[in-house]
């Protein structure tokens, strides 16, 4: 046959999630930890992978690393489940809450697989914008307006804490109102938690609508492995696992996953130097003419700026790969860079610099 029949129509008005993940020296778009996983930690995962039984299925709930998860967070088993990256488990969300006749509720600018994900299960879109005067804060009263009550038409909401890519949290009091305000399942998105060090953990027993999602992308070195995991009521864990993939987590990363979860506290002083890195990169931004950087409590900085098009331009040219926002809805005349090594950082710096005092002289 020389065709085929068209795809599922509301495909078409999807555009493929690109990562504008592109061959640079410097890595600073993708809010990954500039530092792979230290040699110590690599070696014992050298050895734990050598056990792994390649021939067999792997455990489908990930037992061990969810136990290890569980414990370290205070809750039994059954209050966590592992996905193959935060990404799976924000599908399964959308599977799981949206689909046709179905309403979610997104506050962009945010991130935008959340939208994605709703549109591709045919999922109404309501949009509450936030307020780009006002550091990207949520318009609280209005979202409290559209989640209300039970007869509210809203079926699920995602917030990103820190939101990605603007930066800041949204106070733990509003999330608390909104949760004692509606029976819509209210996923907090703490990616980036180990930057903020905040999370709404203390709050989980209170609000069975409550989902938490953290990732091993960021503050673990493991994007390359793709780990996430939620933290929920056991009745929400067992409408995710109605829609999950069996196996979606292979045994070898499962494996990885054990092995740096124990390991964890050698994160630490990594995560202290980007946490300070950004205030370093935050200050020196703020006195670069005609820049105009966004604070953040993750591992990443919002910055607008005139001609920030072409000032990706100029990084890329000199080997930095920044994120470009430019022309995004509600982020126009943004770019985002994420916390590099010291000497990415400065580099960075220096041709934005440079960039922004040929400007000035133009
Ligand atoms: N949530 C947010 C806000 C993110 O920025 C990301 C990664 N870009 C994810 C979730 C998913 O991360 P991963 O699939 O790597 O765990």
């Amino acid at each position: 046959m020389d065709r085929v029949r068209q795809s599922a129509p509301q495909l078409a008005q999807i555009i493929p999630y690109d990562p504008k993940y592109i061959p640079a020296e410097a890595y600073m778009s993708a809010n990954e930890n500039p530092h792979d996983v230290d040699e110590d930690v690599r070696r014992a995962i050298e050895r734990r992978i050598k056990n792994v039984e390649l021939n067999r299925y792997p455990d489908p709930l990930a037992n061990e690393l969810r136990d290890a998860i569980a414990e370290a967070n205070g809750l039994d088993r059954d209050w966590v489940l592992i996905g193959n990256g935060g990404d799976e488990l924000l599908f399964d969300t959308a599977l799981a809450w949206g689909g046709p006749g179905r309403t979610f509720l997104n506050m962009p600018p945010t991130f935008s697989v959340y939208e994605a994900n709703a549109r591709l299960l045919n999922t109404t879109v309501l949009e509450v914008p936030r307020d780009r005067e006002n550091e990207y804060a949520i318009d609280e009263e209005r979202v409290l307006e559209l989640m209300s009550g039970p007869t509210s038409e809203v079926d699920f909401t995602i917030i990103s804490n820190p939101n990605n890519p603007t930066g800041l949290m949204t106070s733990f009091e509003f999330l608390e109102k909104l949760l004692a305000s509606t029976d819509a399942l209210v996923m907090v998105d703490e990616a980036y938690f180990e930057f903020s060090r905040q999370t709404m953990r203390p709050h989980l027993e209170a609000h069975k609508n409550l989902v938490i999602l953290r990732t091993f992308s960021k503050a673990f070195s493991l994007a390359g492995v793709r780990l996430g995991y939620i933290l929920a009521h056991p009745e929400v864990i067992d409408e995710y696992k109605k829609v999950r993939q069996p196996y979606s987590v292979d045994a070898v990363s499962q494996a990885i996953g054990s092995v740096v979860y124990e390991h964890r506290s050698t994160f630490v002083p990594a995560i202290d130097e980007i946490i300070s890195e950004r205030d370093r990169m935050y200050e020196a931004l703020r006195v670069i003419p005609g820049v105009m950087p966004y604070k953040s409590q993750s591992n990443w900085l919002l910055f607008k700026m005139t001609d920030a098009g072409q000032a990706w331009e100029a990084l890329y040219e000199a080997g930095v790969l920044v994120r470009d926002f430019s022309s995004a809805p509600g982020l126009e005349g943004t770019l985002r860079v994420s916390v590099g090594t010291k000497e990415q950082n400065d580099r960075f710096l220096l041709c934005l610099r440079d960039f922004a005092l040929r400007k000035q002289e133009d």
